[in-house]
């Protein structure tokens, strides 16, 4: 493909770390940016935070007043932003969190510290606004500087952001700036094509597990960990890091004793412990003295809705609580403290801005514009036109997708039966206008009309845009097929299938719970009113997989391919649960069958891997192990099934190589450590060997450690030593297998006498 070559793990890497790692988290650490705590702990199993913020409960919402009253005393004058090229960037985007509920945003009961400092030491843009209420286009927005509507990417999962196009990373890397993302959530896992310009793309969400699950995610310091590891390798070069936050996402569950103390609201207990985990990269920032050489940006994907409008979640609608969301930048002696921009601005400016406080000019046909201007005028300029749009209800329910502008005052949404807002008078959108106010309307008609135009859509009325037949294919073999063609009249507007996008909502839930008789049945529901989706199917079989109800699950998903022959989605769930049934010659034709549709199909090339490499059959297993690493360069599961397969084939030089390179990125994990000693172990290099086994030793010993580390020193001929760790093993070998507790105790004997 003449694509931008994606080169990954390029810069050389140091070996592994040798010398303790740290061991115990510091329990209580000073903030980032004032002198006052701002990271609490929850190492133990106490909140920590109270004690640091005793202040915390009540003043939160008062913070915005504050700033507003210090900005009230100062005489009206310009506030500088000092461009500097060599500035590193660092974007951090909170998922699902709604700008209201965060503490300098006034929410009262917030927990939120660290962005309360960051935007009392930086800039909070009061009004911001996603174009689009879904995780996977509004960071394509954020990254491109585009609207959906030129990018392309209009839903999760079954869009790839096109290569032609420029990423902000691309964009950095192109000036030698060294690039990261660590991203928590499959809706953003590099197949769907974020992942251009950035050096290492780091989405191993499932670490170990040969599937992603489309609702695959990871906690915050999950993410934290893998970036951290980063800063400190890539030393002292200048860096654009991105960080993704997919915690306050549903469900809601964080983790203690965020769990215990928000048990009223999980979703604010999500917010504050994400808040926390900020705050821990912002140290990691500060601890390596980069802090006032590094610009940094945190914004919201989209909101949440509470039930609002019928809406639990988001995707569907466009209402406020839906495309509100934070946005704060900071930059220590670059940017002014304490500002607080009121205009309407947008996610799509972000680019620009970024570019702009690096001298940077925006490539052309960018949407989005410099931010500068507001931040450094104190009228702060006038609110900017955001486009709105969602296409999930046609994409996932058949229903007629949502376009939409705001403009001045009001809020305009093109639906079936269209919506009219006035966002002053009423916030909540309550009151529909579109009646009423017929003047207005076609005004807001007309411009929403020229925005799509003017990014070389078609008409805004009844269907956005033409899909293309590749886009329709394509939608087509993952599922989304439960649309209207584009033009049919008739579609459904989704406020009138609120009852629809309940059970739905429920199942969801039922889901969260564990509660798959019940989602089995609602999905069944579902399933008679969509049966031309594959979703419906997928759900419906994934229901009855958590039963184990497996051989139901596999008629179901048969029941969809006879309905949607040749559908990807139905064929990488059917292989998949035929190898969760250990059927593997089911497993492998089906999947087999699927390659031959989509060569590239990850879970294809997995299982055939797996499948493969079980079966004793190496060398076939290895060319789809190869594969599938091309796809996904990052994956640990198949970095660490391909090493095994080359070491357990004698190619331990390359298996070596392999497991050095993960043990630096995973430096937590013992197994590897393991592998890696073992391989050392069998090509005679007993030495390296030795490092490996200890460095488990420090991290968290275990018998089979000692064990091995006995047999190295054997080998080496250092008798003492395999006597010593020979003997550490016996004193407490746990669970180990009688048989080799036998064998040791009598090696002892022998090296005793030897000695
Ligand atoms: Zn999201």
């Amino acid at each position: 493909m003449a694509k931008k070559k994606r080169s990954r793990h390029k810069k050389p890497v140091p070996s592994a770390p040798q010398t303790p790692p740290e061991q115990a988290k510091i329990l209580v650490r000073t903030p980032p940016l004032e002198g006052k705590a701002a990271g609490a702990e929850r190492s133990g199993k106490r909140p920590t935070w109270r004690a640091l913020w005793p202040a915390a409960a009540g003043t939160a919402g008062a913070v915005g007043a504050a700033v507003l009253l210090y900005l009230a005393v100062l005489k009206p004058k310009p506030i500088l932003v000092q461009r500097n090229e060599s500035l590193n960037v660092l974007l951090v985007t909170l998922d699902t969190t709604r700008a209201d509920r965060i503490g300098c945003y006034g929410y009262a009961k917030a927990r939120t510290p660290n962005l309360d400092a960051l935007a009392r030491n930086g800039v909070l843009f009061a009004n911001a606004y996603a174009p689009v209420p879904l995780t996977l286009p509004s960071h394509a927005s954020i990254l491109t500087g585009l609207t959906p509507l030129a990018h392309g990417v209009h839903n999760n999962g079954s869009y790839v952001l096109s290569y032609d196009k420029l990423t902000l990373a691309e964009l950095l890397r192109d000036k030698g700036v060294t690039t990261g993302a660590f991203v928590a959530s499959f809706s953003v896992d590099s197949r769907f094509g974020l992942d251009q310009g950035f050096d290492v793309y780091d989405d191993n969400f499932q670490e170990g597990s040969p599937f992603k699950a489309l609702n695959a995610e990871r906690k915050a310091e999950q993410v934290l960990e893998p970036f951290s590891n980063w800063l400190d390798r890539i030393g002292g070069e200048r860096f654009f890091a991105w960080v993704h936050f997919f915690d306050p996402h549903l469900p809601y569950s964080p983790p203690s004793p965020y769990r215990e103390n928000f048990e009223a609201d999980l979703y604010d207990g999500e917010i504050a412990y994400m808040d926390f985990v900020l705050g821990e990269v912002l140290l990691k920032v500060r601890d390596r003295g980069i802090l006032s050489r590094t610009l940094i940006v945190v914004a919201g994907d989209h909101g949440e809705a509470f039930g609002e409008k019928g809406e639990s979640g988001h995707g569907v609608f466009l209402y406020e609580m839906a495309v509100r969301v934070p946005l704060l930048v900071y930059g220590e002696g670059h940017l002014p403290a304490g500002r607080v921009v009121q205009a309407r601005v947008r996610l799509i400016d972000i680019l620009p801005t970024v570019l702009d406080v690096l001298g940077m000019a925006s490539p052309e046909g960018v949407q989005g514009q410099t931010l500068v201007p507001y931040i450094q005028r104190r009228s702060g300029g006038r609110d900017l036109d955001v486009y709105l749009e969602t296409f999930y209800p046609r994409e996932n329910f058949g229903w007629a997708p949502l376009t939409g502008i705001i403009s001045g005052k009001s809020k305009f949404i093109q639906a079936p039966k269209a919506e009219l807002y006035d966002l002053a008078a009423d916030p909540a959108e309550e009151k529909n206008l579109a009646e009423r106010e017929g003047k207005s309307l076609s005004g807001l008609k007309a411009r929403l009309e020229a925005v799509v135009q003017a990014a070389g859509g078609t008409s805004a009325e009844a269907a956005p845009r033409e899909l293309s037949a590749d886009e329709r294919a394509r939608l087509r073999s993952l599922g989304y097929v439960d649309y209207s063609e584009p033009g049919a009249k008739g579609d459904a507007d989704p406020k009138d299938r609120l009852d629809e996008l309940k059970m739905v909502q429920d199942a969801e839930k039922a889901e969260f719970e564990g509660n798959f008789g019940l989602a089995a049945e609602l999905h069944e529901k579902m399933l008679a009113l969509r049966p031309g989706a594959a979703s419906s199917y997928v759900n419906l079989a994934l229901a009855r997989a958590r039963q184990k109800e497996f051989d139901r699950a596999v008629a179901t998903l048969k029941d969809g391919l006879d309905r949607l022959p040749g559908n990807e989605l139905l064929m990488s769930r059917l292989g998949y649960t035929y190898l969760v049934m250990n059927k593997w010659a089911e497993a492998m034709e089906t999947m087999g069958e699927l390659l031959k549709l989509n060569p590239r199909s990850i879970d294809a090339l997995t299982a055939m891997a797996v499948i493969l490499d079980g079966t004793g059959r190496k060398a076939e297993a290895r060319e789809y192990f190869e594969s599938a690493l091309s796809v996904e360069p990052e994956n640990k599961f198949l970095r660490v099934a391909y090493a095994g397969n080359l070491a357990s084939t004698r190619y331990l030089a390359e298996a070596i190589a392999i497991y050095e390179k993960l043990v630096i990125d995973f430096p937590r994990d013992t197994a590897l450590y393991r592998a890696l000693g073992i391989a050392y172990g069998i090509g005679g290099n007993f030495d390296e060997a030795i490092k490996n086994f200890k460095q488990i030793t420090y991290i968290a010993p275990t018998p089979d450690a000692y064990y091995n580390l006995a047999v190295s020193y054997r080998q080496k001929g250092e008798i003492a030593e395999a006597v010593a760790n020979l003997e550490r093993y016996l004193d407490d070998p746990k669970d180990e297998p009688p048989a080799k507790i036998e064998r040791a105790r009598a090696e002892l004997q022998k090296l005793k006498s030897i000695k």
